[in-house]
């Protein structure tokens, strides 16, 4: 695949995440204006609203709400439709009349690009279950037994998923130390990212679907940093699994990169170490090569990588995740989102959070000011960036950030 070129100039550009080939769609204003739905194109933002109220294009005024939900629901025909006549309208020597529907990135604010109906978070990244499992259970015990043959998830809090940018707040929560006698109620010591992708479900189901059906159903991803709380979490997690450690927000990218977009760059899953039940089959290549990395930005200081890792490291791809979420009858709705797992690699440098990084704590980091992290400070920022890189373009989630302010007094 090759760069489709565009008539917005800056949409040509081999570093651009936002070339012809990706036109995500995110919701965004300008002025304190109302939220819009748009597509981002180079460092513009081509306004659909305005593009559907203009007669433009016609998706009986679900451009209209502020929200891609209303679109998803229209069908993969709808999203074929649209995909395609902003390649052909937005292509150099296209329709050059939409440029008045173009709005700078720079002057807009990024909303939330759909309602989240309800989120579900997956543990499926090898190297992290095997790293996290070693630091809470020991090596021996360190893959749960189910693990080999099934996506382990939970339900989260749709309520608590915000837009890159949204500051988040140091949570607080029951803590008991393994030395200590009894627990003890104060702000989170060892508040954490996880480094994620987000799969959205684009068609509703009610009856359990297979892995094809699932992948066909996922209108698009979006980078994810599950927020952890790593104290409150390893004192509540047995038996139910994390509450309180995870609830306190999940931040996501606010531009929606479509499967379409991404079909250049899939890839499988890995060999399997035991074979999986024939309902968790896959037909074909379900993950994608995804480069991902994690920036620290300290209060005042330049921001320092802390990992790369990509998302073809996962063991289960979000088709599977969600064919398994649908096994026992569970409804799947439009805008329902399916965190990934903390993406990790093999490498120190892979690990996508930093429980990893610093192995709970026993191996800071060391900034390139000469300070050290093994968890998240009072006004740090963490950033996630991923995108697909083909020769001579690339696919990009833009970055998903949020800055941690000290815990409520
Ligand atoms: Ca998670």
């Amino acid at each position: 695949m090759t760069l489709l070129r565009s008539f917005v100039s800056s949409a040509n550009n081999a570093e651009t995440d936002f070339p012809l080939n990706n036109l995500p769609y995110g919701v965004f204003s300008t002025d304190g204006g109302p939220a819009r739905c748009g597509t981002a194109i180079g460092d513009q933002i081509l306004d659909l609203t305005a593009c559907e109220a203009a007669g433009l294009i016609a998706y009986g005024g679900t451009l209209q709400t502020g929200d891609w939900c209303a679109f998803m629901a229209l069908g993969r025909d709808a999203w074929a439709e649209l995909r395609s006549w902003l390649q052909t309208n937005l292509a150099e020597g296209g329709n050059t009349a939409l440029a008045a529907h173009l709005v700078p990135q720079s002057g807009a604010a990024l909303h939330m690009p759909f309602r989240v109906s309800e989120f579900t978070d997956f543990y499926a990244s090898r190297h992290h279950a095997t790293n996290v499992g070693t630091m809470f259970r020991g090596a021996e015990n360190a893959l749960p037994p189910n693990w080999l043959h099934i996506p382990i998830g939970y339900n989260g809090r749709a309520s608590s998923v915000v837009v890159s940018g949204t500051q988040i707040t140091r949570p607080h929560g029951q803590l008991k130390g393994p030395n200590d006698d009894a627990p003890r109620f104060g702000p989170s010591q060892r508040f954490d990212i996880e480094l994620e992708l987000g799969a959205i479900v684009g068609q509703p189901s009610n009856r359990p679907i297979s892995v094809a059906e699932a992948d066909a159903n996922i209108f698009g991803y979006v980078l994810l940093n599950d927020w952890s709380a790593r104290d409150i979490q390893a004192w509540e997690y047995q038996p139910l699994g994390p509450f309180q450690a995870k609830a306190t927000a999940t931040t996501i990218s606010p531009w929606i990169v479509t499967s379409a977009a991404l079909q250049p760059f899939r890839t499988s899953t890995p060999d399997r170490e035991v074979p999986l039940l024939e309902y968790l089959l896959e037909p074909g290549p379900m993950l994608y090569d995804i480069a991902l990395s994690v920036g620290l930005t300290p209060s005042g200081g330049s921001e320092h990588i802390i990992a790369r890792t990509n998302y073809s490291e996962m063991y289960y791809s979000s088709a599977q995740q969600l064919a398994h979420h649908t096994t026992s009858g569970c409804p799947m709705r439009v805008g329902d989102l399916l965190g990934s797992g903390t993406i990790s690699g093999p490498e120190r440098h892979n690990r996508g959070a930093l429980l990893e990084l610093s192995w709970g704590g026993k191996e800071p980091l060391t900034l390139p000011d000469g300070a050290t992290r093994s968890f998240i400070e009072d006004g740090d920022t963490l950033t996630l960036y991923g995108h697909a890189q083909a020769e001579d373009h690339r696919i990009g989630f833009g970055s998903c950030a949020g800055q941690v302010l000290p815990a409520r007094t």
